[in-house]
């Protein structure tokens, strides 16, 4: 059996919807449906679930929020509308909306949750309500009823492991089930969500749980490329993949996937399809267990990201001195910064870091302890930072793959600040200033496709 997920997009009206039930009607073996909010029907659009938080803020502050829950409704009843339901059906549906003011919550964290999940549980009714009306058997399963139970954080939540063990039992369900994506309930009953565009790890929960054949990711792109489009024009789809080359690739931009959502396929080794709703017949994107994955090129992808700085540390004797990385990774502690890579030489260190993690602020006042603390004879923020992932099971047994990558840089005069090819050897990362970056994967992928 397959679970199924539709991303925002492939949910936003009523004409979605409508490729959405073609899609399930397709293959009688697409048994569970997971739906996310509707989200943008053009650029301009705004998501449901940003109009949620504005309710909830609004209803947090006090404010009339009259307005804003038409403007979520309006939503629903497009989409109800072009598949002509009743309005009796409806209603039940408008009061949930409305019910959401009058509820008491713990906290203002778990009012906020409550109100953000709604709009994946209202669409899952929705699309629930549309498939009996065309006399498909089809249920709303509500994740206090299927047992999808999760930790208490109210908008970061993470799975319980017992709910691996109650979703079990839907592995032979006859009639079609419907699940609320990105959100569960705590044991005490309170709703909390994942993080945003956590639908995705709903699904991939779902798939390990029913331990399904496979878990069908359906979205608005043909298939994951080797490179980013806005880069390299017309890049070549990826066929299939293993999971930690998507890991690797996800780390410097390649934003396919919920960060948390490959575990729970991982775990229970179910391969991801990644589809395109408008395109169904496309094969899309196919991510695999590494276990008897054979791959066919060289790599497989090549990313980048320009959201990296890098702190610079030489001191002379560094490679003799004990404990001084320890004191570093304190401060690191002390100020809640996670750093990327550590490479490092004989009297310097360089630490990379997602910049998404500072501001100036902490930026200058952790430059400071540094200073103070391990007396560095230089230090140097480098905020010009990016990094190229080139990545493929393939370049695990080949000799000379380094040179084919480095040799059109230098071809180019792109210098390179840092490699690092990590221990799993199937991905290598180069280090260089932002401005050289659409070259450098230029020539990357040009080398290899
Ligand atoms: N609707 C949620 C969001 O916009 C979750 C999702 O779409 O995956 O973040």
């Amino acid at each position: 059996m397959k679970v199924v997920k539709f991303g925002g997009s492939s949910l936003a009206d009523g004409e979605q919807f409508q490729k959405v039930i073609e899609i399930i009607n397709a293959d009688k073996t697409r048994k569970v449906i997971v739906t996310s909010a509707p989200g943008k029907r053009f650029s301009q659009d705004l998501k449901v679930t940003d109009l949620l938080i504005e309710y909830a803020k609004n209803t947090l502050n006090r404010q009339d929020t009259s307005a804003i829950r038409q403007q979520i409704w309006e939503r629903y009843q497009q989409i109800a509308d072009f598949f002509r339901i009743s309005p009796t059906l409806l209603e039940p549906l408008k009061q949930e909306l409305l019910k959401l003011t009058k509820t008491t919550y713990p906290n203002q964290d778990f009012l906020m949750a409550a109100f953000k999940a709604h709009g994946e549980k209202i669409n899952a009714q929705l699309l629930t309500i549309i498939l009996q009306e065309q006399n498909l058997p089809a249920r709303f399963l509500a994740p206090e009823d299927s047992g999808f139970l999760v930790s208490g954080v109210a908008n970061d939540a993470k799975i319980l492991d017992k709910t691996y063990d109650n979703l079990q039992r839907w592995r032979q369900t006859q009639t079609l089930i419907i699940v609320p994506g990105f959100y569960g309930v705590t044991e005490s009953g309170n709703i909390a969500t994942f993080s945003r565009g956590g639908s995705d790890i709903t699904g991939a929960i779902w798939a390990r749980g029913v331990q399904a054949d496979l878990y069908e990711n359906f979205t608005d792109v043909n298939a994951i490329y080797a490179a980013d489009p806005r880069i390299v024009s017309k890049p070549q789809a990826i066929k299939i993949m293993t999971y930690r080359e998507l890991r690797e690739l996800s780390y410097a931009g390649f934003s396919v996937f919920h960060d948390e959502a490959l575990i729970p396929a991982i775990q229970g080794q179910v391969p991801i399809n990644v589809k395109n709703t408008n395109h169904p017949d496309l094969p899309g994107t196919m991510i695999v267990p590494e276990k008897n994955f054979h791959p066919q090129n060289v790599i497989t992808g090549v990313a980048s990201s320009n959201h990296f700085a890098a702190l610079y540390l030489h001191r002379y004797l560094l490679n003799k001195e004990i404990g001084f990385t320890l004191k570093l990774l304190q401060i690191f502690y002390k100020f809640n910064i996670s750093y990327e890579h550590m490479p490092s030489g004989i009297d310097d260190l360089t630490v990379i870091f997602d910049k998404h993690q500072f501001t100036k602020k902490i930026q200058q006042k952790m430059c400071a302890e540094i200073q103070k603390e391990l007396q560095p004879d230089s230090l140097e923020w480098i905020d010009d930072y990016a990094i190229i992932m080139v990545v493929g099971e393939g370049m695990r047994n080949k000799i000379g793959v380094m040179k084919r990558i480095t040799a059109p840089l230098a071809k180019q005069h792109v210098a390179i600040h840092m490699i690092n090819q990590g221990a799993s050897r199937i991905s290598i990362m180069l280090g260089t200033k932002k401005a050289d970056v659409v070259e450098a994967v230029t020539q990357i992928y040009h080398q290899f496709f």
